[in-house]
């Protein structure tokens, strides 16, 4: 690295996976200026994925969640600004107006503002005991509330809602789950997938209400939920109500600073905005897919570590293209899901196992023949091999899938 970019000024805006990831990455590729990072939550990045699961029911503390120990931060020279937020970007000056008074000039800043949750829209959805649960603030307010033998009313049948779901009647809650599509998961699974999940989640005692709109929560006298009105008239008592209705990209600071925005914050393969100082990363973004050949806005953790390398050998002077294969995963009961690929648009599954009567089985995704994502329930190499079949643009033989007396390695066309 030439002297100039040593004492470059790099900030970065938010405080999730990808700002964990980009710290670590452009020290290890060699940017030796200074760097901040400006968060508006008052933790250091922090594991997402349990808020929804043990963290949920759990006592564990918030440093348990850390993905690097708070001496990271130190040992790397990072001046860490907790509990602020970013409120404007004057591009020309190169400055990042924030919200205690002060402002940080930047040569290259990055955006890693995440996502932000979609409001239910509903008569008393804001009433005492209806949560949200994204951040870790968001589960200290639920914690309170979850005690066994309570009522839960889940709004939304999506990743958020189930594993919500799971974790609460482990702990003994009583748990309904309110869907406003016709199946859960409808967006990301084949109705197969679907039905499974409404499946387990029965037979664990979730109460699953597939369809219904809300017409109102209702509170008691002092302002408490005590239960839930459907537009179809039934009713369902509650003692709280919490709502995973999606998200949207928190993109409001690119916006105002007059940054391409277009269902998120439009970044090339090396997570540059339309401004060639302004990095973006992770949820807030929206990138051009090869594999997919289409245009993406991916909520994941895998988009955000992938991206915030991109982002980190590009500031530092060695750009590699971001073309990693999309992939999730989502644990609830005694379920591992794993996702490899996107399903959106397929036009074919093709099922490897029974999901009707056991809890593991593997659904493919074909479009126009070719495989494009693959759904493992506690089928590891059966994700393995997809993932690895897809990020190698690679397909499997349909009929071979289906035959479960057929080895998983010798399916893929290899
Ligand atoms: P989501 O996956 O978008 O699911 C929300 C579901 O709620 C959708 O099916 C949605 O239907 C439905 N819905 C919307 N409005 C509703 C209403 N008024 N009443 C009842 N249902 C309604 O979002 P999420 O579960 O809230 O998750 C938020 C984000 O966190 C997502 O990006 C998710 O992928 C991520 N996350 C991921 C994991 C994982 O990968 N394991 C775990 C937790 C969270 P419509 O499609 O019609 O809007």
């Amino acid at each position: 690295m030439d002297a100039g970019i040593e004492a470059e000024h790099c900030v970065i805006v938010g405080g999730g996976h990808a700002v964990a990831q980009l710290t670590a990455s452009l020290r290890q590729e060699g940017w030796s200026g200074p760097i901040s990072l400006v968060s508006a939550e008052a933790v250091l990045p922090y594991h997402r994925p349990p808020l929804s699961k043990a963290f949920l029911c759990g006592a564990d503390s918030d440093d348990s969640l850390l993905i690097r120990p708070r001496d990271f931060y130190e040992k790397q020279s990072i001046d860490v600004r907790l509990g602020v937020r970013a409120t404007a970007i004057d591009r020309g000056a190169r400055r990042v107006t924030l919200d205690d008074g002060t402002a940080l000039g930047y040569d290259k800043l990055v955006l890693a503002t995440g996502a932000q949750v979609r409001r239910l829209d509903a008569p008393g959805a804001t009433l005492a005991n209806v949560f949200y649960l994204r951040e870790i603030a968001d589960v200290h307010a639920l914690r309170a509330a979850v005690r066994p033998g309570a009522r839960a009313v889940i709004v939304g049948g999506g990743y958020i809602g189930l594993e919500t779901a799971a974790s609460l009647r482990k702990h003994g809650l009583d748990v309904s789950v309110l869907e406003a599509q016709s199946r859960v998961l409808q967006r990301v699974t084949a109705p197969e997938v679907s039905a499974f999940y409404a499946r387990v989640h029965e037979e664990e005692g979730v109460r699953l209400l597939t369809g219904v709109a809300i017409e109102a929560i209702e509170g008691d006298d002092q302002g408490r939920v005590r239960g839930v009105r459907l537009r179809d008239g039934r009713w369902l008592d509650a003692d709280l109500v919490i709502v995973g209705v999606g998200v949207l990209p928190a993109a409001a600071l690119a916006t105002q600073s007059g940054l391409k925005v277009d269902n998120g914050i439009v970044v090339n393969e090396h997570a540059r905005t339309s401004d060639t100082d302004i990095y973006a990363i992770g949820d807030c973004t929206r990138h051009f897919n090869p594999l997919y050949a289409r245009w993406l806005r991916l909520e994941s953790v895998q988009n955000a570590n992938d991206q915030a390398r991109a982002a980190a050998l590009a500031l530092c002077g060695k750009p590699e293209a971001y073309r990693a294969l999309p992939w999730f995963w989502s644990d609830q009961f005694d379920l591992k899901l794993q996702i490899a690929g996107l399903s959106e648009g397929f036009d074919d599954v093709v099922v490897r196992g029974d999901p009707r009567g056991t809890r593991s089985f593997a659904a493919f995704y074909y479009r126009e023949g070719r495989l494009i994502a693959v759904d493992a329930v506690n089928r590891p190499k059966e994700f393995m091999l997809g993932k690895r079949a897809l990020s190698a643009q690679q397909s499997a033989d349909p009929q071979r899938i289906a035959d479960e007396s057929i080895d998983i390695k010798d399916c893929f066309v290899m």
